[in-house]
Order: structure tokens, then C-alpha cells, then sequence
């Protein structure tokens, strides 16, 4: 069981899958967090309009902090790529980064953002850069002459307006158990203050939508996923 969960920016593992790494954590897994970016320019509006004279180094180092520090208020480790955001950029070594960081950590799964996302021009780019280096790492199911992992299960985290991201959820995980510590989190974000309430009342509808689809009345908080490829198993069951 080890989770990877990459983001674009330093905030959106918060918002989309706080609950899911911390429930791995506390079912023993492995989790690695890795933000690509900071957000520095595009997701860090509460900042910039604090003082529109600060510099962005400046703001990096507050987005630094906040978001480590709501990796450890989830215990989760977390990786600055600092690629740079609002435009994001792909080149060959950034992909060649990630792929070995996939085949240096050996996930089992994968959370990344999804396909499509009209609203955000890094956070399609974000799973361009996952889907790509995740093929070089399980060298695209054939030998190859680098080193390659077995191929992770692969999901799309929630983004933020899902219908018109052509997201479709498939997978609903309880974040029950660990709401308080994603709330926790979340409050770390002081630069997007507004997104709090908005993903606490999306857990609570996404628990609302997996007790009628499993019957399990004790959800009371999920996050949604959808998967990107399809799970082998050894059972139907
Ligand atoms: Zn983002």
C-alpha cells in the first residue's frame, strides 16, 4: 500500500484528497505528497491582493509553509518540484524527473488531477505530465531498458466544477474518521480561505452519495475518484 498523490499546486492535495491520504495512513500505508508548483501566481489570490507588491519568492515561502504544514498535521510527507504555475510548463527533464520519482517510490496507486479542466490551464497539463511518466516507469507493459515498476492504479481526484471536467466518479472513499484532521489541513491554507467550506460541504454530499450507492449508513464524510484505468482483480467479490 504506498499512495502517491500529485498535485499542480501546493494546495490541491488539501481540497481533493486530504481525507483519502489520511485514511491510508491510518490503514499503515506508505504516502508520498508531491506539489509541482506552489501556486504562486495563479491560486494564491488572497496574498496577492494582501500586497500586490510582494514579490513571488515571497509568496512561495508562505505557500511553502502552509502546505507543509498541512502535510504533517495529515503526517504525510510532501515534495516541492517548484516547477513554476499560470503557465505550468512540461520539457523533457521534468518528465524525466517524475518518472523517476514514480520508479524511485513504487506506488501502488496514483491521485492526480483529471483529463480535462476548463478552468485551469495547469491542472490538465498536471496529469499529461502523471500519465506520461507513469508509462515510462512501468515501461508502457513491455522490457525496457530502464528501470520499470508494475503499473499503479491510476485515479482522478475531484476537481473543481466536475461536470464540465468530464469527471465522473467511481469510487467513493469514508474520510469519516480522519474530517477533523482535513479540516485541520484545509485551515492551513490561509491563501484560499474560501475553498474551506466548499470542499467540507462537498464531503458531506459525496457521503450523502455513497450511503445510497452502498447502503453504509456510517459515511458521513467521502471523497470522489474516478479511475483512469481499469483494477485487476482476483475476484469478483
Ligand atoms: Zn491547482
Amino acid at each position: 500500500m504506498k499512495l502517491l498523490v500529485i498535485g499542480a499546486h501546493s494546495g490541491d492535495f488539501v481540497w481533493r484528497a486530504a481525507g483519502t491520504i489520511a485514511k491510508a495512513l491510518e490503514d499503515g500505508a506508505e504516502t508520498l505528497v508531491v506539489a509541482l508548483s506552489y501556486g504562486e501566481r495563479g491560486e494564491s489570490g488572497e496574498l496577492w491582493k494582501e500586497d500586490p507588491n510582494r514579490s513571488v519568492e515571497s509568496v512561495k515561502v508562505i505557500r511553502h509553509a502552509q502546505a507543509q504544514q498541512a502535510a504533517d498535521i495529515i503526517g504525510a510527507p510532501i515534495r516541492f518540484l517548484d516547477w513554476g504555475d499560470y503557465p505550468m510548463l512540461l520539457s523533457d527533464e521534468r518528465i524525466e524527473q517524475l518518472t523517476h520519482l514514480i520508479g524511485d517510490f513504487e506506488p501502488t496507486v496514483i491521485l492526480t488531477h483529471s483529463k480535462e479542466d476548463p478552468f485551469n490551464p495547469d491542472h490538465p497539463l498536471a496529469f499529461q505530465a502523471v500519465q506520461r511518466a507513469r508509462l515510462l516507469a512501468s515501461g508502457a507493459g513491455v522490457p525496457s531498458a530502464f528501470k520499470q515498476i508494475d503499473p499503479p492504479a491510476w485515479y482522478a481526484f475531484e476537481p473543481h466544477q466536475p461536470e464540465l471536467s468530464g469527471f465522473v466518479p467511481d469510487t467513493f472513499v469514508d474520510i469519516t474518521s480522519v474530517m477533523e484532521k482535513k479540516r485541520a489541513a484545509m485551515a492551513c491554507m490561509g491563501a484560499q480561505t474560501y475553498l474551506r467550506d466548499y470542499y467540507a460541504e462537498l464531503a458531506s454530499r459525496r457521503a450523502n452519495h455513497a450511503r445510497r450507492i452502498s447502503g453504509q449508513k456510517q459515511v458521513l464524510f467521502a471523497e470522489s475518484f474516478q479511475s483512469q484505468v481499469p483494477r485487476v482483480t482476483d475476484t469478483i467479490f
